[in-house]
């Protein structure tokens, strides 16, 4: 029975109710009235149910569609402005023993390179990437108890934290570890990670399980609760992903809303974040093999429907897509995209051959991040290495209900021109420099609190003179 309190995942990622929902979007994808009262309903910021979002999903009236992305757009202007916080993805070891099909580090792949970092060579990888400018990480390890047990997840985690290179430091760790127990949850709470970010992969139990044939994922209960045991650990900020393409994206949207609409009546607070890869080519994997691919234009219609169902959840895309598909995903509702990223183990301190490529995946995007963080001011946009909510507290609940009145946007505005002016003094090329002073200055004047505007500016000065890590 479909229950979005329950604990069970076939309750609250009920496959009746999912099937139900694409039925009555497929009967109601021409009825306008209903489609225009959905967009409406959006319109006042407070989301809209999985099966309104698999209606506008189906609707193929052009019109309707333009207002959906225009809608998108206005609560993306409207909420994280023109914001972008940036981030990197770090592989600290590929050895696993599941055995996922879309996957490279799968058990049964012989001939990839495995490899582990050493506390050294988390030591390197952590100021290669200081280096660069990055102040908010993603940690990524397989599944495996023997190699990489919790504890060298905590020992990573302490390493990354204790290194402060020049004028670098990693500020926020974030973890995409396979899921645990409340009690590993507990630990890697007190250890200060950010969120906790774990993809479902796919919500389709039957085929979840198709695609998991083997090792400790293969239970889909026991991962589709996983952020309910995260949250009883104490971690209040949990990212959601779904690998667009395993199985059909209707399917997955209905089912991705529906997680997030469980947290929130479970927990009262929904994701912090979702995710919206797609599959894309790796050794071992072709893609060609999974017939579920989404079109771009499909990929994005669903970035703007998400937006819309959860204006208040950060979105999240990586560098598998291209340039081109991330400037239109930034505009219709993606907040946080990484940059300059290497999804390699060690890959950032010492670049791999090609018979040691460790890579999880082929990066679309490659630039630099000075050639990110310069694209993105040249199309209007604020970089933002900004991780100061959860330093000061601002998790969970705390954080969406600052979110929703609107009140975080007194600390992100000046938290964003702040670090990015430590970027710009510390690591970036002279272009960037001058283009990002001048974003600086227009939009310091557009913070509207005078006191906030004043303090800003006074920071903005010092850091200029050396002094680091302000923040509202
Ligand atoms: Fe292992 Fe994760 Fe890859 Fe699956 S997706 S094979 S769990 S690293
Ligand atoms: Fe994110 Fe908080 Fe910084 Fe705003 S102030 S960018 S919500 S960490």
């Amino acid at each position: 029975m479909y229950n979005p309190k329950s604990p069970k995942a076939e309750d609250f990622i009920n496959h009746e109710e999912i099937l139900a929902s694409l039925d009555y979007a497929e009967k109601n994808k021409n009825n306008r009235e209903l489609i225009e009262k959905i967009i409406e309903k959006a319109r006042e910021y407070k989301g809209i149910t999985h099966r309104e979002a698999a209606v506008l999903l189906a609707c193929e009236d052009e019109a309707l569609n333009e207002k959906m992305y225009s809608l998108a757009r206005e609560i993306k202007q409207k909420i994280y402005g023109n914001r972008i916080v940036m981030f990197a993805p770090l592989y600290l070891s590929n050895y696993c023993i599941n055995s996922c099909v879309y996957c490279p580090y799968h058990v049964k792949n012989k001939h990839i390179c495995r490899k582990k970092l050493t506390q050294e060579q988390v030591r390197e990888e952590t100021i290669a990437l200081q280096d660069m400018g990055h102040k908010r990480l993603a940690l990524e390890a397989g599944e495996d108890p023997v190699n990489n047990p919790l504890e060298y997840i905590l020992e990573c985690i302490d390493t990354i934290y204790s290194i402060k290179h020049k004028n670098g430091a990693i500020r926020r760790v974030n973890v995409n570890i396979a899921a645990t127990t409340v009690e590993n949850y507990k630990r890697l709470k007190d250890a200060g990670i950010g969120t906790y970010i774990l993809f479902q992969e796919t919500y389709h139990k039957e085929h979840y399980e198709e695609l998991h044939p083997a090792g400790p994922k293969h239970d889909y209960a026991y991962h589709t609760e996983a952020m309910d045991r995260a949250m009883q650990g104490g971690i209040d900020d949990v990212g959601l992903g779904v690998l667009f393409g395993l199985d059909t994206y209707p399917y997955e949207l209905v089912g991705i809303l529906m997680h997030a609409e469980h947290l929130e009546a479970a927990f009262g607070v929904g994701p912090h974040t979702i995710s919206v890869p797609r599959i894309c080519p790796a050794d071992d994997i072709d893609v060609d093999d999974f017939s579920n691919a989404v079109p771009d234009e499909m990929w994005h219609k669903i970035i703007a429907i998400i937006r819309i169902a959860v204006p208040y959840t950060g979105m999240i895309v990586s560098t598998r897509e291209s340039a081109k598909n991330r400037k239109r995903a930034l505009e219709l509702g993606i907040s946080q995209i990484s940059g300059a990223s290497s999804t390699s183990v060690g890959g950032y301190a010492s670049p791999e051959s090609e018979d040691e490529n460790t890579a999880q995946f082929d990066r679309s995007d490659t630039r630099t991040l000075d050639e990110v963080v310069n694209w993105l001011m040249e199309l209007g946009y604020i970089p933002s290495f900004c991780t100061a909510c959860y330093r000061e507290g601002r998790t969970g609940d705390r954080f969406m209900s600052l979110a929703k009145t609107g009140a975080i946007q007194n600390c992100c505005q000046p938290n964003a021109l702040m670090t990015l002016k430590e970027y710009l003094v510390d690591y970036a090329s002279q272009g960037t420099q001058k283009i990002g002073e001048k974003v600086i200055a227009e939009e310091l004047k557009k913070i509207p609190n005078e006191n906030v505007r004043a303090i800003a500016e006074k920071y903005i000065s010092e850091i200029e003179l050396g002094k680091r890590d302000f923040r509202f």
